[in-house]
Parts: structure tokens; C-alpha cells; sequence
């Protein structure tokens, strides 16, 4: 393992944008994280583990200290029968080729996952979700490095506190754990109706009964590829914000002004908007601007994309435009996706 210097964050991050790294260490095995943690300690440096950096923003002053890249690579069938298999996967295995793997060899339970850019160790620490699944409901343990015990240990399902796109590895844990593995929950069986709205309309549209893995996984790569950009080609990170919640009575005054608001209801007293439509009425759908050379893509104006903006600075310009712009025509604060960190 080899400790680099100064080494540009911008190709670790799905937006492009960022400083430098003061040091960079790429791992491949436990022992590199031991020796990575060991050397930060040493040399008093703080650190920070990344996967595909898909969820992480750099700030234009980089990180100083040490950055950890997860490549730690593991596949394995570690007990199965007729309806149940269950499988341990490296953190730093690309969730996507997992997922492709398990609906190939028709393992349910990560199917409606395909596509979610990013490694395998990220997906608890944001307990990622789509279209009716998320990775608590498969997750028997996680492996990890308790930087806090300086030990590995192994944390049930119930130890790591998942909740909606959340668990204790973002919360009252953060930094403490280096997820080095995972093991899986997968079945024989597939998965059934009721489907999450926009699948079970794909599905009844192009006609499809068969509900097997890689069925689904078709059907949630047609639709997500037809609404997001792709992070390979596009620079972006995903949604930017999350669904505003505002008080009923603000939403009554609202609904006179706009009657075609789409909205549920939260509660008794609290109603959610759709971010995406806030930003479409607010003039911001496929908006592309010139000064800071950022844009909202097409067909989601949730997702901010960099076209050739030169900094983060330039990113959080942009974000501030939107956010004026919708305060303003409705006086809705619009809230950063929670899981988007700016480490400075
Ligand atoms: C186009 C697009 C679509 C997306 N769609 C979805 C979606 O549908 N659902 C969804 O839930 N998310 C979605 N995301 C968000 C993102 O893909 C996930 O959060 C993903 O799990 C991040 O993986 P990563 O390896 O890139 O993590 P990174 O961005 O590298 O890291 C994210 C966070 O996890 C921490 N972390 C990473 N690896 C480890 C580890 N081994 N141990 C401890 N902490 C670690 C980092 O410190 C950081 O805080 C989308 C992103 C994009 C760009």
C-alpha cells in the first residue's frame, strides 16, 4: 500500500469537482486498512474512507489528511439451501456488478438495487433504497474496523440502527466503523406484487409476468437509465434535494395560488411537495447556466450536473440560484440531500 501525496479529489468524487488530498492510500485487503490507519495515527492526520465517491462532495480547499479508497474485493457463497443462499461480498466490490451477479444466478432481495452507483460497504451507511427494497432488509451482519476498539468485529442487522436512508455509520457513529464487509440474506423466491408505482407501471405496460431477478432488474435499469444521468458519462452525484414537508396551513395558502401542487399528505398537519416540481415551476427544468457551467438534467431537475463548472464554489453558486428561486415563489426552504457530505 502506498501513501500518495496531493493527489487531485475531483477523480474521486461522481461530480468532478474538488481540491486536493494531501495523502491518499488505495486498500485492497484488511490489513492495508490497519496499515493506513496506523500511518494516519502516527503522523497525525485525520481520515476518511470513500468507495465510488457518488455521495461525496470535495470542497474546493480538499481534504488534509489521509484519504482511504475501499477497494477491498470479496465474493463468496457462505451458506445456502433450496430457498435461501447467503452471500459475504468485500466492501469495495461495485454494489452494481454484485447486484448483476445475484439476479443472474436468481437470488432475491437486491434486484430493485441495480443500478445504484457506488461500492458494496457504502450501501449501509446511507441504508440505500429504491423502488421498494433497501439493504436493511438483506443485511445479516457487517464487518468492520472499530477505529474506536482498534479491533474487527462483526455488527448484526439490529447493531447498526438503519432507518429511511439512514443508520448509525451516518449518525451518532460517523467515522468511527471501516466497513469491510457484508453479508446477505438472499431467496430462492421472487419478489411479488403490490411493486413500488413507477415498476409495477413499467411492468404492466411492456406487458411483464415474470417477476424473477433479473426480470426486475431489467425493468429498474430501463427506468432508472431513462431518468437519471449515468455518473460515467455525466458528472453528478444524484438527487441534490430531498422532498420538502411544509405545514398544512402553508400548504392550504400555497394551493390556492397553485392548484396543480402534487402533494401528500404527512400526518395529520404536515404535507410533502416534490423538490423536482419545486424547481420546474421555479424556472430551473433543464436549466443550464452559464456562469457557474452547471445544469439541472432533463429529465430530472432534482439532479444537478456539471457541464464544466471549475469549482465547488461554482456547484454551491448554482444550488443557491434554485434555492432562491423557489423560496421565493413559494417560501419553501429547499434542504441539501442529507447523505451529500462536504468535507472540508
Ligand atoms: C446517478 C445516481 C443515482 C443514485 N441513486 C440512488 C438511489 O436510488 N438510492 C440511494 O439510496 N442512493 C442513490 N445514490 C447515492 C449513492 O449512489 C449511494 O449513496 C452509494 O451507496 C454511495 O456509494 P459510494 O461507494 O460511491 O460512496 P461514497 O460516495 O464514496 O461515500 C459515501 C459515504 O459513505 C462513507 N463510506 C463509504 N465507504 C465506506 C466504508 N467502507 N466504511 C465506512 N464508511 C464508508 C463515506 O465516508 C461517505 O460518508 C445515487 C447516486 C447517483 C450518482
Amino acid at each position: 500500500m502506498e501513501i500518495q501525496k496531493n493527489v487531485s479529489l475531483a477523480d474521486y468524487s461522481t461530480m468532478g469537482l474538488g481540491g486536493n488530498a494531501d495523502y491518499l492510500a488505495v486498500i485492497k485487503e484488511r490489513n492495508d486498512l490497519v496499515k493506513a490507519l496506523t500511518w494516519a495515527e502516527s503522523n497525525k492526520q485525520p481520515i476518511v474512507v470513500i468507495g465510488g465517491g457518488s455521495n461525496i462532495i470535495w470542497s474546493d480547499q480538499g481534504f488534509k489528511g489521509l484519504v482511504i479508497v475501499n477497494e477491498i474485493h470479496k465474493y463468496e457463497i457462505f451458506k445456502e439451501d433450496e430457498e435461501n443462499t447467503y452471500i459475504t461480498i468485500g466492501s469495495g466490490e461495485n454494489w452494481d456488478k454484485v447486484v448483476e451477479r445475484t439476479a443472474n444466478a436468481g437470488l432475491s432481495g437486491i434486484e430493485a438495487l441495480s443500478l445504484i452507483p457506488g461500492t458494496s460497504g457504502a450501501t449501509p451507511v446511507q441504508n440505500i433504497g429504491a423502488y421498494g427494497q433497501d439493504i436493511s432488509q438483506t443485511i445479516t451482519a457487517v464487518e468492520v474496523y472499530d477505529s474506536k476498539n482498534k479491533e474487527f468485529m462483526m455488527l448484526t442487522n439490529a447493531d447498526c440502527a438503519f432507518g429511511y436512508r439512514t443508520s448509525r455509520f451516518k449518525t451518532t457513529d460517523k467515522g468511527r466503523f471501516f466497513i469491510t464487509g457484508l453479508t446477505l440474506h438472499l431467496r430462492s423466491t421472487n419478489m411479488q406484487p403490490p411493486f413500488y408505482e413507477s415498476l409495477s407501471r413499467y411492468l404492466s405496460d411492456n406487458g411483464i409476468s415474470n417477476y424473477s431477478p433479473d426480470s426486475i432488474r431489467k425493468a429498474v435499469i430501463a427506468i432508472r437509465s431513462s431518468k437519471l444521468p449515468d455518473p460515467a458519462k455525466v458528472k453528478n452525484c444524484g438527487s441534490f434535494f430531498t422532498n420538502s414537508i411544509i405545514p398544512k396551513e402553508q400548504y392550504n395558502e400555497l394551493k390556492a395560488k397553485f392548484s396543480d401542487m402534487p402533494h401528500w399528505l404527512v400526518g395529520t398537519d404536515k404535507v410533502k411537495i416534490p423538490a423536482a416540481w419545486l424547481i420546474e415551476k421555479a424556472g430551473y427544468k433543464d436549466y443550464h447556466d452559464s456562469e457557474t457551467g452547471m445544469a439541472t438534467w432533463v429529465n430530472q431537475p432534482l439532479v444537478l450536473v456539471n457541464e464544466h463548472a471549475k469549482s465547488t464554489s461554482d456547484l454551491l453558486k448554482f444550488k443557491a440560484k434554485i434555492e432562491s428561486a423557489v423560496l421565493e415563489k413559494f417560501g419553501i426552504k429547499l434542504e441539501q440531500e442529507p447523505e451529500i457530505v462536504i468535507i472540508q
